[in-house]
């Protein structure tokens, strides 16, 4: 009775510290090289001899609740988690600490992407993209359950060759497009109120964190263009966006090009939840086939996080259940 993960963010690390907790067997599969999922933070190095930058591109802080510390007890250290501005938190050393904190040491596959779903009720595999070199696509399973957790337009195509009950429900919920300009400079008397129709109030500095490794000589800045920005500039090319914020970044700052140190942009085509689902989470137990993600509740991280836990409880219920049947 095995349970399958697609994707190592929030919602699905929340889930895992349950089915964990509860003795479920289970494995997570995550695209992309590490765990965090939208929480997440970039390293690059070797541009200067002071060491890395870091820049936390994806969410820059979250809200968060005693409820979801008391719920977690079991997986959080108690180093990961800092307060920082109006009732936000983040997380340390990097922001991806708090996912790998749920997950633990369980069973995760990185860099596997799943293209779709198949099979029947209670036995389904995991089809992997294929890749170059593969002659035929590799299948995992067969799984009794499977968890969701990319955003919805993606699990809506990993669902595309079955039948689900709740899958229609995905299309209602919306997401906010977002560039995001990372950019190193080397000047540390930058003020910290600004005005800008193309960047959201989201300009933050990493150097104003708690816990975060910085240079004594530069400020390293991820500035969020607006959702508007984001949308109508969607399509066009990393190069001319990354003209197109550094500009409005360094008239902003009234510094010259000179001071930029290191910059990139980053797209996330799915950032924040516009519209959210209304409901904690989505599962057919009969079927096992499970969604949690930040697009139930739309309320960032903690939902994420809410709709993980409430999955993995759900869940580890239902397996019971079966358990108990055989
Ligand atoms: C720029 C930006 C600013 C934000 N600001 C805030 C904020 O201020 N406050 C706040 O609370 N939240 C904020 N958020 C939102 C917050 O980051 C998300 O709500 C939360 O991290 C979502 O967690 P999740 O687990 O639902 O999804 P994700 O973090 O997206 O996790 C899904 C995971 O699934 C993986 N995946 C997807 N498809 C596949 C596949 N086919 N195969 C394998 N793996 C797959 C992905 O790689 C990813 O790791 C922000 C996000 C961004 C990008």
């Amino acid at each position: 009775m095995k349970v399958a993960l697609i994707g190592a963010g929030a919602a699905g690390a929340a889930c895992v510290s349950v089915l964990r907790s509860r003795g479920a067997d289970f494995c997570v599969y995550e695209k992309s090289r590490g765990p965090g999922g939208r929480l997440s933070t970039r390293r690059v190095s070797g541009v200067v001899p002071e060491g890395d930058f870091y820049y936390d591109h994806g969410a820059p802080y979250f809200s968060w609740s005693q409820k979801l510390t008391a719920q977690l007890a079991e997986s959080l250290q108690s180093s990961t988690l800092h307060p920082f501005k109006k009732d936000t938190w983040i997380a340390s050393p990097s922001m991806p600490q708090l996912v790998k904190d749920m997950l633990g040491r369980g069973e995760v596959h990185l860099q596997i992407e799943i293209d779709a779903i198949e099979g029947r009720a209670g036995e389904w595999f995991l089809r992997e993209k294929i890749k170059p070199h593969d002659m035929s696509p590799v299948k995992h399973g067969p799984f009794t359950a499977v968890v969701i957790t990319a955003p919805a337009p993606q699990a809506q195509s990993l669902l595309r060759e079955i039948n689900c009950s709740w899958k229609s429900q995905l299309s209602l919920i919306e997401y906010n497009p977002c560039w995001a300009l990372m950019a190193t400079i080397n000047e540390i008397q930058i003020p910290r109120s600004f005005s800008s129709t193309i960047f959201a109030s989201q300009l933050n500095c990493q150097q104003d964190k708690p816990g975060r490794i910085v240079h004594k000589s530069n400020q390293s800045w991820v500035a969020q263009a607006t959702p508007e920005w984001s949308r109508a500039h969607l399509e066009e090319s990393a190069e001319l966006v990354l003209e197109q914020l550094l500009k409005e970044l360094l008239s902003l700052f009234e510094l010259k090009k000179e001071c930029v140190v290191h910059s990139a942009v980053h797209r996330w085509r799915y950032s924040t939840v516009a519209k959210a689902l209304g409901q904690v989470a989505l599962s057919d137990p009969q079927q096992g086939l499970f969604y949690a993600a930040d697009g139930c509740l739309g309320t960032g991280v903690a939902g994420a996080v809410e709709s993980g836990l409430k999955t993995g409880e759900g869940l580890s219920l239902s397996l019971k259940t079966r358990n108990s049947d055989l």
